[in-house]
């Protein structure tokens, strides 16, 4: 036994290696996977520096804390400071079943589980698309059910190709998924083809809101939103994609975006804006809109 015996077990202890850039959380092995999926396509990037990696232990000893606001009644933001891969926030939603927790942050301490466990437990997880989907096994395996099985993840079967782990949780769903009473995934593809939002039809009031992150992307100032298939990289959603998208809430009651960043909020007049924006984005995108100084 001794100090060599002690080594060699930190040696080939497995670890569920974090992403640094994407903050997404693979399965436990020895040795940190070769390249991070997520990253290594066309939608994200892996830094010129390289592909790094670190965990859950490494985060929580370089000083990241999570911490929990109320947005409104009944709906909760998670942050974590400092900033950490793509820097989102995570939203809980409360139900009479359990919160439903939306895109996770790729970190959680022990504060962040016992807020969930002292409001009502986790009734599930729900991920607007696969960049922004944390450590959601991490938080799965903590609400295991007495059956042994991990809390719920609903994740798009469209999507399925971008599932990092063999979870027995997973909730594979479609087009719609009403997780608990008015609480309602809604796949409209764009961003990913199974890029998704929450609809909550008792939020703002009793007027609806949509939770959304990449799905559209709530702007600075309020009062816009854009639609694009990458947003580090520049890349613009199709018009065809967009068409879909604005189709797929065709119906929808919601007067409030929350955005996947902090302070990223459009309060009321949601579907206006959501009107406007798609149309502005689609004049840029075909052409038709007009410039003056470059097109006189
Ligand atoms: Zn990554
Ligand atoms: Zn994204």
């Amino acid at each position: 036994m001794g100090e060599s015996r002690r080594r060699c077990d930190a040696m080939t202890a497995e670890v569920s290696w974090i992403c640094r850039t994407c903050a997404n959380q693979y399965p436990a092995s020895a040795e940190p996977p070769g390249k991070c999926r997520i990253c290594a396509e066309e939608r994200q990037y892996v830094p010129e520096t390289g592909q790094e990696w670190t965990s859950l232990e490494e985060l929580a000893a370089e000083g990241h804390r999570t911490s929990w606001t109320e947005l409104e009644p009944g709906l909760f933001e998670l942050a974590v400071t400092p900033s950490l891969g793509i820097g989102h926030r995570g939203l809980l939603v409360h139900t009479p079943r359990g919160g439903v927790l939306w895109d996770p942050p790729g970190f959680l301490d022990e504060a962040a589980v016992e807020f969930v466990r002292a409001n009502g437990g986790l009734l599930g997880v729900a991920q607007s698309h696969p960049h922004l989907c944390g450590v959601q096994g991490e938080w799965s395996d903590r609400f295991r059910r007495s059956d042994g099985r991990g809390a719920p993840l609903w994740i798009p079967r469209r999507d399925a190709e971008w599932v990092l782990r063999s979870w027995d949780a997973v909730d594979w769903w479609d087009d719609r998924l009403e997780v608990a009473p008015g609480v309602t995934l809604i796949r409209t593809g764009g961003h990913f083809a199974g890029s998704a939002v929450l609809h909550l039809a008792a939020a703002a009031e009793g007027r609806g809101a949509l939770l959304v992150s990449d799905t559209m992307m709530v702007l600075p100032g309020s009062r816009r939103v854009s639609f694009m298939r990458s947003y580090p990289m520049l890349l613009p959603m199709p018009a065809r994609h967009l068409a879909r998208l604005l189709a797929s809430l065709d119906g929808v009651q919601y007067d409030r975006i929350y955005g996947g960043w902090t302070d990223r909020l459009v309060r009321s007049g949601a579907r206006g804006v959501v009107r406007d924006s798609a149309e502005l984005y689609r004049c840029w995108l075909t052409g038709s809109a007009t410039d003056p100084d470059q097109d006189g």
